[in-house]
């Protein structure tokens, strides 16, 4: 295998509301020093709100980008305790959007992650788009229209020559060390690569697939060797930086 076979693979750790401003530029620093120049992936980090700006400094001249976990679609006003993505666009070139725990936990509608989507690219940061379906509708049979109807919904009237990430991330597999298996995985990315070739046709292959779901070092090999799946949304493993780094050296994807 040379150098060329190994194709880019896109890992974007979520810090989630975990580290302090200290602890965040700590674990940041550890990364940095881990991955930087070593390996060819592009890497992303997703630290809280409040320390984004110093983990952007940190990292500032290295190949790891930074990350929002949020922000709201309006680009400015009276919305106590918002953040938008223009304030964003000074200090981070990533937003995650429409997360599950935002659509649980805040109710969070297919139409307001429209229009963040949209906020997002018009402030030119890329938005890494959740979606996955929940154990009910899995069980149900449903889990490829529930992932369709997201992606319909949240997608609606976006440019998708624009940059965009989309992360399939099955509810039941976040945080419960349940991982989908990579045939489950790689079907549902299938499906969405169908879905986004039927709004863009053969652009979609440009548009990078993320896995994310109890990924760790031990299984994000499988991930990306799936014909589909270009890299992985970690929470958890990212939040340690010698398994973070790990698994960044583990998804070298040979060619498919
Ligand atoms: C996530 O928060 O997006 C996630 C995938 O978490 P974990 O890796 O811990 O399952």
């Amino acid at each position: 295998m040379t150098y060329d076979d190994i194709a880019v693979a896109l890992i974007v750790g979520n810090w989630k509301m975990n580290t302090t401003v200290n602890s965040a530029i700590t674990l940041a620093n550890a990364v940095k020093f881990q991955i930087e120049d070593q390996f060819r992936h592009e890497v992303v980090v997703c630290p809280p709100y409040v320390s984004l700006h110093s983990v952007s400094e940190t990292l500032r001249g290295s190949n790891i980008a930074v990350g929002a976990q949020n922000m709201h679609s309006e680009t400015n006003g009276a919305v106590t305790g918002e953040i938008s993505a223009e304030m964003l666009s000074q200090i981070c070139q990533y937003v995650i959007v429409g997360h599950s725990e935002r659509r649980t936990y805040f109710s969070e509608s297919d139409l307001f992650i429209n229009l963040k989507l949209l906020a997002a690219l018009s402030a030119d940061i890329t938005p890494i788009l959740c979606v996955g379906e929940n154990l009910e509708d899995r069980d149900s049979g449903l889990a490829h229209d529930m992932v369709s109807s997201q992606l319909e919904a949240n997608l609606n009237g976006m440019d998708l020559d624009s940059k965009i990430v989309i992360a399939y991330e099955p509810v039941w597999a976040i945080g419960t060390g349940q991982s989908a298996s990579p045939e489950i995985a790689q079907d549902m990315m299938f499906h969405i690569r169908e879905i986004l070739a039927d709004l863009v046709g053969n652009r979609s292959e440009a548009i990078p697939l993320l896995y994310g779901g109890s990924v760790n070092e031990d299984n994000i090999g499988v991930y990306v060797s799936q014909a589909d799946i270009d890299g992985a949304l970690v929470g958890g493993t990212s939040l340690n930086a010698d398994a973070f780094c790990r698994l960044v050296a583990n998804a070298s994807r040979t060619e498919r």
